[in-house]
């Protein structure tokens, strides 16, 4: 037995593990495992990326300055309310640490995103899960789990692992249900590829209060997960506080000159949207086709609901697709056992996907 004593919330974690790489014995592996961008990264960025490569002695920017310019450029916000992270996992357990701790209480969906609870353990805290209707955020169901404990809650808007989204009113309407000191992070991981009128990722709500942070990554439709780049945009208080509670450089530089270049390629950026339009759509229909039950997604992956019958269940499909050589994710995690995760891929990929799944429910 070791004397040092670990704080509370700390061992209760379950560690979060990424989605497989490789399968033993297949060599050409088909990942559709962590919803990175199907295209991969835009060739503008991959090269500021090595441009950086002749400076790696020196410090990066650590505030991020330039980075900050060109998301405020880009979306029209104010820089000084941006703070760039090394991922937006970085800043969600930021806020966890600078917001709660032991006998908080840190709110989440049903089948909100992994981190949200182990961020809140990170730091003490108690995750409380409220219900979802039809795998989607439920407000009222959230707003009924508020607490007097209650100081975060998160809402992935779309959802991950779920794909569903709350429409703005309903996002609208659980920031107006939330009491004045309670955090609302709305995490728009998935924002760049929703084109739907009835979305947004929340920044008019970040603009009317004081109490309301959206965050952003550069992970998955700019495809550049391995660098890890996320930002906040914030109220200036919540700015304030990050920019306290953070590492003095917590942004590499290379990561930082990628995601420049890769918000300055438009036209790249245009195409994985319009690529993952058409292979969401397809794959959707064609899931569907084969009796599988699949939420609409508005993000860059769906869930693939399986039947609760031995050798055709979730399980099954996933011990058979990777047979193929095909990596998709297992939802127990997420208390839907039932379910794979599959990411867009690129358009062989998402046909071999399709015809596996063909073979095996054949
Ligand atoms: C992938 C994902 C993130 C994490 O992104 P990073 O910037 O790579 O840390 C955050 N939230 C949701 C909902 C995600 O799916």
């Amino acid at each position: 037995m070791s004397g040092l004593s670990v704080r509370p919330g700390i061992m209760e974690i379950t560690p979060y593990v990424g989605g497989d790489a490789d399968v033993a014995g297949v060599e050409r592996v088909i990942k559709l495992a962590s919803n990175e961008g199907a295209l991969g990264p835009s060739p503008k960025a991959v090269a500021a990326y090595s441009d950086a490569a002749a400076s790696l002695h020196r410090y990066p920017d650590g505030s991020s300055d330039d980075l900050r310019q060109a998301l405020d450029r880009h979306h029209g916000l104010d820089a000084k309310r941006i703070v760039c992270g090394a991922g937006s996992d970085e800043l969600i357990g930021l806020l966890c640490r600078a917001y709660a701790g032991p006998g908080d209480e840190v709110l989440h969906s049903e089948h909100g995103f992994l981190m949200y609870p182990i961020a809140a353990k990170t730091v003490g805290a108690t995750p409380v899960a409220a219900p979802e209707t039809d795998l989607t955020t439920d407000v009222d169901a959230l707003l009924g789990q508020v607490t007097a404990k209650t100081r975060v809650v998160f809402v992935a808007n779309p959802n991950n692992p779920t794909g569903t989204y709350l429409p703005t009113a309903e996002l609208a309407r659980l920031r107006a249900g939330l009491p004045a000191n309670v955090l609302l992070v709305i995490d728009a991981a998935y924002a760049e590829y929703v084109t739907n009128g009835d979305y947004t990722p929340g920044i008019e709500l970040v603009d009317g209060g004081d109490n309301v942070v959206m965050t952003r990554t550069f992970s998955k439709m700019y495809a550049l997960g391995g660098v890890r780049l996320g930002w906040a945009y914030c109220p200036p208080s919540v700015a304030d506080v990050l920019s306290r509670a953070r590492n003095p450089f917590n942004v590499s530089a290379p990561a930082q000159a990628a995601g420049c270049a890769a918000l300055a390629d438009e036209a790249f950026a245009e195409r994985s949207r319009r690529h993952n339009d058409t292979w969401l759509a397809w794959f959707t229909k064609q899931s569907r086709d084969l009796g599988l039950e699949v939420p609409p997604s508005v993000g860059n992956f769906a869930l693939v609901r399986f039947p609760d019958q031995p050798g055709r269940d979730a399980e099954a499909a996933d011990v058979f697709l990777r047979s193929r050589g095909i990596i998709t994710r297992r939802m127990a995690g997420y208390g839907l056992a039932d379910s794979l995760r599959i990411t867009i891929g690129l358009e062989d990929e998402m046909r071999a996907v399709v015809d596996a799944l063909k073979e095996f429910l054949d």
